[in-house]
């Protein structure tokens, strides 16, 4: 975990605060870090095509491509013009959802009674809003460290991440990205440990190293 060596994390990483979202870029062949700082936290992630917005990643084509619903070390991210955009690099967790769109308002309103609620459709928006788009134009999210176990008679679930403190996922992109990630508020269902925390990204040029990777771990 994190330590005494290290009270900070780098500088130019990014911290995400529990339950809000932000923006970030990467540029072709960078490195995007992302750690549940404090484990069982799902992160809802978005990308589009920084030259052409209207590429987006697709889990729907992702799947078609991996044939699974999940994806592991090696694969690719596709995007919705069936061209790889992310390469998964490193993937401490092994379980992600690619199945359930993002917690918007209705979700809270209606499913839950609890309107005005933190949402992960609304965090991501915010930061793409500066790119012009519309809130429907938000794609549909690969949910990282999203436990949604499926049965082999199809049944779907949303329970709380395996994921702990510091597991981490490292992408590469494959084209200039625009992303967004929500650390998502989901705090009244299991999704998230019923606590919503933090997660750190970092966009590097090389792959991080162990050390590096130690020194995102802090919180
Ligand atoms: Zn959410």
């Amino acid at each position: 975990m994190c330590n005494h060596h290290h009270t900070s994390a780098p500088d130019g990483s990014l911290l995400v605060p529990g339950g809000f979202g932000r923006g970030f870029e990467a540029q072709a062949g960078q490195f995007i870090t992302i750690v549940d700082l404090k484990g069982e936290q799902a992160g809802d992630f978005v990308a589009l095509n920084r030259g052409d917005l209207t590429e987006i990643l697709s889990p729907v084509h992702t799947r078609r491509k991996n044939l699974s619903i999940y994806f592991k070390e090696g694969d690719f991210l596709m995007s919705s013009e069936g061209r790889p955009m992310f390469e998964v690099v490193l993937d401490t967790v092994g379980i992600h959802d690619a199945n359930v769109p993002a917690c918007d308002p209705t979700r809270y309103a209606v499913d839950f009674g609890v309107p005005g609620h933190r949402n992960c459709l609304e965090n991501m928006y915010e930061p793409l809003s500066a790119y012009g788009i519309d809130i429907l134009q938000v794609p549909e999210p690969f949910n990282f460290f999203q436990n949604g176990p499926v049965t082999a008679d199809g049944r779907m679930a949303v329970t709380d991440p395996i994921s702990r403190a510091g597991d981490h996922l490292v992408l590469r992109a494959l084209m200039d990205v625009v992303c967004a990630i929500s650390p998502c508020p989901q705090d009244i269902i299991p999704g998230n440990g019923l606590v919503v925390t933090d997660m750190r990204v970092a966009v590097t040029d090389a792959k991080p190293n162990a050390q590096e990777l130690e020194a995102l771990k802090c919180s």
